[in-house]
């Protein structure tokens, strides 16, 4: 990756969280001035800038970058350098549709963002239902399904495909109006609204436009104010046969605090899923993302990569980044050992073992209960159930003997556990959703 195009990466994650006149009068002008051992220094205009980027964003800034680039540990800002050269590094940016500043505020009214194609996703036996279903939204939006609902896993390209759907409308349909929100931004923006009292304004926008896209939809639940005004805005858009897509990590079913309507509507369009890719899958997609990124990386270290990492895409581009910095800053080729050595600590990650603690965790985490209370005898049937099913994966998966089961749920004997994996394991021959809901779980726990 190119030094100004990491900066990129990370001003494309910032735009989505602040408002625009925020990112205009902050962002304009600031670029990466130099990278040494774990650090980039960042040049912005002027003092203020200097000021208000260390005291209001740094931590954020150095999240973002960190997540892109785990070794990067610290970010220092300059008052820096001329205007010349500014152009210069401007123009040598990226080869891959990347954006510039104008660019960047041009895309925040659609909140599309240009680098997620259908052109560059791929496409295997785990995303295939919801690639078609997306790519036929994006034909002949608001005619076929609608709305188009897609979940899956944490890093498993929902937001690649939805963006996509809405790159292609733009491209194909140039009148249609274009609308992508996170969830959280749909909150954040309503109460916004609301405490500046123009609550309707912000509704008449969104009820205007021809293709309104929600992304991690999960985030409304138990958020009833919010719910009851997206299900108006459902409504009208759908009733004028515009489309609507959306996504979660779950499907509608196990969405825990929804309103049952909305929930209804969810359910009466597509449902598709996005499990995860396969090794060949997860080749192609190195490929794919070592041409757009220009980094050139011998195929035995691609192969390393995909069989060692194996249920999160973004983290196989993690990987990605973390090489071809490394390559960068040696100026040279990696050889396989080489990879081996700087990918350990997320390989380590990649292998840790499971533990009882994080099953349970991340059961609780699901069913939107609390750990103390899965753990608790409580007999309330919204904590049986999920207690239920930690036992059974515990036994199931980790292999967990029953006493020991019994013992890390407080006071449950070991009969108490067995009946809980029978129960499960009788209830996932009938019950589809169930089973669905445990392979997120396991989904969940492994990445
Ligand atoms: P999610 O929204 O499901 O958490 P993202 O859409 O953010 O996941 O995907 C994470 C990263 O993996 C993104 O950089 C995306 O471009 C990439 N990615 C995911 N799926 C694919 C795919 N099928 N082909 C190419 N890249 C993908
Ligand atoms: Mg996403």
């Amino acid at each position: 990756m190119d030094q100004q195009e990491l900066w990129q990466a990370i001003l494309a994650q910032v735009q989505f969280q602040i408002s625009q006149a925020n990112f205009a009068t902050w962002f304009r002008n600031t670029k990466i001035s130099e990278i040494q051992d774990g650090r980039i220094v960042i040049s912005v205009p002027n003092n203020f800038s200097k000021e208000w980027l260390e005291n209001k964003y740094h931590k954020f800034l150095l999240k973002t970058l960190h997540k892109l680039s785990p070794e990067f540990k610290e970010i220092k800002y300059i008052v820096g350098s001329e205007k010349k050269q500014e152009r210069k590094t401007q123009k040598s940016i990226i080869k891959t549709p990347q954006l510039n500043f104008q660019q960047f505020v041009a895309e925040r009214e659609t909140g599309l963002n240009p680098k997620y194609q259908f052109e560059n996703f791929v496409v295997g036996s785990f995303n295939e239902l919801a690639y078609a279903a997306s790519w036929g939204v994006s034909e002949k939006p608001g005619l076929v399904y609608n709305p188009l609902f897609v979940y899956g896993g944490v890093g498993l390209g929902k937001t690649h495909l939805l963006q996509s759907i809405g790159n292609q409308v733009k491209k194909k349909f140039s009148h249609k109006k274009i609308k992508y929100l996170t969830s959280e931004r749909f909150t954040s923006g309503m109460v916004l609204a609301i405490k500046n009292q123009n609550l309707e304004a912000f509704k008449t926008k969104l009820k205007g436009v021809d293709l309104l896209i929600i992304d991690d939809i999960q985030f409304l639940s138990g958020k009833e104010k919010t719910q009851e005004e997206f299900f108006h805005i459902f409504n009208i858009l759908y009733e004028g046969n515009k489309q609507i897509v959306l996504s979660s990590d779950r499907p509608p079913k196990a969405i825990s605090s929804l309103e049952e309507r909305l929930r209804s509507r969810f359910e009466g369009g597509m449902i598709a899923d996005i499990s995860s890719p396969d090794l060949e899958t997860r080749i192609a997609i190195l490929k794919i993302k070592i041409k757009e990124k220009n980094i050139s990386l011998s195929d035995k270290i691609l192969e390393y990569i995909a069989t060692h990492i194996k249920n999160n895409i973004r983290e196989l581009e993690g990987a990605l980044n973390q090489l071809s910095m490394s390559q960068r800053i040696n100026k040279g080729s990696l050889g396989i050992e080489d990879a081996q050595n700087i990918l350990k600590k997320v390989i380590i990650k990649n292998k840790k073992t499971v533990d009882p603690k994080k099953f349970i965790q991340i059961v609780a985490e699901f069913y939107d209960i609390k750990e103390k209370d899965i753990l608790s005898p409580s007999r309330r049937q919204e904590i049986v159930k999920p207690r239920q099913i930690a036992m059974y994966l515990l036994r199931e998966n980790l292999k967990c003997s029953y006493p020991f089961i019994g013992r890390k749920f407080r006071g449950k004997d070991h009969t108490t556990a067995i009946y809980a994996k029978q129960k499960i394991q009788e209830e996932l021959k009938k019950n589809e959703s169930l089973a669905e809901e445990i392979n997120l779980i396991k989904q969940r726990v492994l990445s």
